[in-house]
């Protein structure tokens, strides 16, 4: 079977072609450079990605949006999710950038982190 994957590491997309049995990669070709092999395998293996967001939060000056984003990669087929339980909740302010507005999302490991201040 075959599976293609655009490599996202440059601006040249090269859609890369995995050759594989099931979960065995039998071979990788279109990418142009090795940065791209070892992208592709990974892609393929588990795909990760650190999840940008907005939750709300009240201020002085009502309900905002405050920008978070993960402290590190999180399984792409948990974004959705990892989204509504971050969503489920009202924020409250003051909050500055870095402060830790979710502790191992699903269990993840990973946190939720705001990335600007809101007073
Ligand atoms: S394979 Fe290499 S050249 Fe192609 S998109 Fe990936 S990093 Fe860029």
């Amino acid at each position: 079977m075959e599976k293609q994957i655009i490599c996202i590491q440059c601006p040249v997309g090269c859609s890369v072609t995995v050759k594989h049995d099931g979960q065995n990669i039998k071979g990788i070709s279109g990418n142009k450079c090795s940065k791209g092999k070892f992208y592709v395998q990974s892609e393929f293996i588990c795909s990760n990605r650190v999840l940008t967001s907005t939750v709300l939060c009240k201020t002085e000056k009502g309900i905002l949006p405050l920008p978070v984003k993960t402290d590190g990669e999180i399984p792409l087929h948990l974004l959705r999710d990892a989204v509504t339980q971050l969503r489920k909740n009202t924020y409250t302010a003051p909050v500055k950038t870095g402060d830790k507005i979710c502790s191992d999302i699903l269990g993840t490991g990973i946190d939720v982190v705001a990335t600007k201040d809101l007073l």
